[in-house]
């Protein structure tokens, strides 16, 4: 008879682990106390737009993804690469083009040496995008570990270019506004821009832990269960004790204690304001201490995520930043953030119909300075815990941490 196993939690990497072990025989079963699947990545579906909780994107050179997902069956499309940068110059909103700073560094950020970059700056990213694509990929979780910022300072990198380029871009990423991040989890990110493109799923970032439930059965998740943890084998469940071989804690059991936070909102327009599938960062957000950390068109690049004739623009928030300006409500977010859109993009924002406030907290674990970023938990014999804050918070640390975990279990039993 095969062994069973509970996974106590239905987001990405309590699925992956659960779906690993079904296809290696073991009997398994799910149990989400939500009442759908997806942990952190879900999509609502508000007036025919796709709301992904967060902006969220699937970057195709993620390792563990590639192993996962079949991109072409999520009908996935990429952003371009690089980024548009506005800056506002004599009062006058300008945008500069990169076209692909981490493929092409040289040529891909030569739009921004009029604005914030300088010449060195290019040569700096030319440098740095050599250095993170040394040897393989799990290099970069070796090193040197201080914070993000200090090792852009000491890569020599202007201020301008950290201020108006990597924080902008990075503080939307890390959901912090330090840049206190592991440089470690910097290096992995920008290896990963340059192999590979950010991506959105036809029917939203749900369904990427869809597709892993697909291969697992929705007959084995069990949704609405709170299953209470009676020993390391035994859960009781709807007041049934069941016993198993080995239990998978796929959740962060101290996500409460992670301060990233981040508000996103989502705006139905008439038409996109960009002319190209380009995300677009707020030079100014740490210099002029604005809200906007960067925008993007979902429907620029999946059209899916609007209904005709409609685009839909996803502004993000860094949490830390709407604290530092003393903004809390969701109205306060709402009402500065329309005002930094009306000066890039004019009267056409007072045409935006505000389709959702998303505040999400504890969204990323902390990763700081000094933090290994490729480690598991310890376990027991029959107690697993897997999930992104046992590895680093992202999509690739999330399914790692489930590879490994499903991988230990497949030797214990083995070896039983
Ligand atoms: C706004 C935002 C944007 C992001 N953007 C990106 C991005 O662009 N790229 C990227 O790579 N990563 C991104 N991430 C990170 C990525 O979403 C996460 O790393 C990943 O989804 C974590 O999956 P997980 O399974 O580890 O945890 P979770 O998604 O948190 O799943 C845990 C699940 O366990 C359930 N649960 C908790 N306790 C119990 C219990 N006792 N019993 C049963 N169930 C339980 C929860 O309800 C949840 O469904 C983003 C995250 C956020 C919040």
């Amino acid at each position: 008879m095969s062994q069973s196993i509970a996974v106590l939690g239905a987001g990405l990497s309590g699925l992956r682990c659960a779906a690993l072990l079904h296809e290696e025989g073991f009997d398994v079963q799910v149990y989400e106390k939500a009442d759908r699947i997806g942990g952190r990545m879900m999509t609502d579906k508000v007036d025919g737009f796709l709301l992904d909780h967060g902006f969220h994107v699937m970057q195709s050179a993620y390792p563990t993804s590639k192993r996962a997902f079949d991109f072409e069956k999520l009908e996935a499309q990429a952003f371009e690469p690089g980024a548009v940068v506005v800056q506002h110059k004599k009062g006058k909103a300008k945008f500069w083009r990169l076209a692909d700073p981490f493929r092409r560094p040289v040529q891909g950020l030569a739009g921004g040496l009029n604005g914030f970059a300088s010449p060195f700056d290019l040569l700096r990213v030319a440098r740095l995008r050599e250095f993170v694509r040394r040897g393989k990929t799990e290099q970069v979780f070796s090193g040197d570990d201080k914070e993000t910022s200090i090792m852009l300072r000491k890569r020599g990198f202007s201020q301008s270019m950290i201020d108006r380029f990597f924080h902008p871009l990075f503080s939307g990423i890390f959901l912090e506004n330090d840049l206190r991040t592991n440089e470690r989890m910097f290096r992995f990110v920008f290896r990963m821009m340059s192999e590979g493109d950010m991506v959105l799923p036809k029917d939203g970032i749900a369904a990427a832990p869809r597709f892993l439930a697909d291969v697992l059965g929705d007959e084995r998740i069990h949704l609405n269960t709170d299953a209470e943890v009676l020993d390391e084998q035994t859960l009781r469940i709807a007041g049934q004790d069941k016993t198993f071989d080995a239990i998978v804690h796929a959740y962060n059991p101290r996500r409460t204690e992670s301060k990233r936070h981040v508000w996103t909102l989502h705006f139905g327009a008439s038409k996109s304001p960009f002319s190209s599938n380009h995300i677009m960062l707020n030079g100014d957000v740490k210099t002029q201490n604005q809200l906007i950390a960067h925008i993007a068109v979902p429907s620029d690049v999946q059209p899916s995520y609007a209904p005709n004739g409609r685009s839909l623009v996803t502004v993000t928030i860094v949490g830390e930043t709407a604290e530092a300006l003393g903004l809390t409500s969701a109205e306060e977010v709402l009402d500065v953030a329309t005002k930094e859109l009306r000066s890039w993009f004019g009267s056409d924002v007072d045409g935006w119909k505000n389709l959702a406030i998303q505040h999400i907290e504890h969204a990323l674990p902390e990763v700081g300075a000094g933090t290994a970023l490729s480690g598991l938990p310890s376990t027991t014999e029959k107690s697993f815990e897997c999930g992104d804050h046992t590895v680093h918070g992202s999509v690739e640390g999330a399914l790692l941490s489930a590879e490994k975990t499903s991988q230990r279990i497949i030797e214990a039993f083995a070896s039983n």
